[in-house]
């Protein structure tokens, strides 16, 4: 099957009630240029400087979706065109984000990763960090960054009651922050976007807005070129 093929059978388990961002990281301009004339719009990467590379080449009516974890110092070469930021992992990465949307006049829309996973290799804020951030006069102070939801990754397992578990408690925590008002009025925390290839349909039915899939699109990554 072409990546048409596979896009259009994706979406059509997805869509409406989620927006499919292909994940494209190491793939090559000649697949993306497959898949937007398919129709795709939102495509993820997680190396700024690839993204970067690709945004330069592609149509500029291609939201592009940073989901990988983020250096510091390399923010600026996506703060003027990056759609959305999944990975929003630490304090001073968001204060760094904010810093480079209001150089370029803009307000940027991010996700807050969680550490959803029992396992320890995933970034992310935990639950009391995420508290911390969200009443701090710091974050209070960020005019130019829009908070729009939450992020997680579950843990790489074959349990899918784990899984599971993991999903819904991020479903949890987004609740927990919109019932009790826990963040201001300027953001807007509607989007889960949690789901990948191997735990997309589990994720959508814990209330996944936003699911993130390469290899089932693109096909297998070989990290070795
Ligand atoms: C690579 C990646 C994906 C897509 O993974 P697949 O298993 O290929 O669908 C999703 N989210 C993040 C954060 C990734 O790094």
């Amino acid at each position: 099957m072409s990546i048409k093929d596979h896009l259009l059978r994706f979406r059509e388990s997805i869509e409406p009630k989620a927006t499919l961002v292909a994940v494209s990281k190491t793939k090559p301009i000649s697949d993306l240029q497959e898949a937007y004339d398919a129709g795709q719009r939102h495509f993820g990467e997680n190396k700024i400087q690839e993204m970067t590379e690709k945004w330069e080449t592609l149509p500029k009516d291609i939201h592009w979706h940073m989901i990988g974890h983020t250096q510091r110092n390399k923010v600026k070469y996506m703060a003027p065109y990056v759609h959305l930021i999944h990975s929003v992992d630490s304090p001073r990465l968001l204060k760094e984000i904010n810093k480079q949307a209001e150089k370029n006049e803009r307000v940027i829309d991010c996700l807050l990763q969680i550490h959803i996973a029992e396992e320890e290799t995933k970034f992310g804020f935990d639950q009391n960090e995420l508290l911390e951030l969200l009443s701090s006069d710091a974050f209070a102070g960020y005019k130019n960054v829009r908070i729009t939801g939450l992020m997680g990754m579950a843990t790489f397992t074959d349990n899918k009651e784990q899984v599971r578990k993991e999903f819904k408690s991020l479903k949890t925590l987004l609740d927990h922050i919109n019932d009790n008002h826990l963040i201001s009025d300027s953001h807007d925390l509607k989007t889960l976007s949690m789901g990948m290839t191997g735990d997309y349909e589990i994720a959508l039915e814990e209330g996944s807005t936003m699911v993130r899939i390469g290899s089932a699109i693109f096909g297998s990554r070989n990290y070795n070129v």
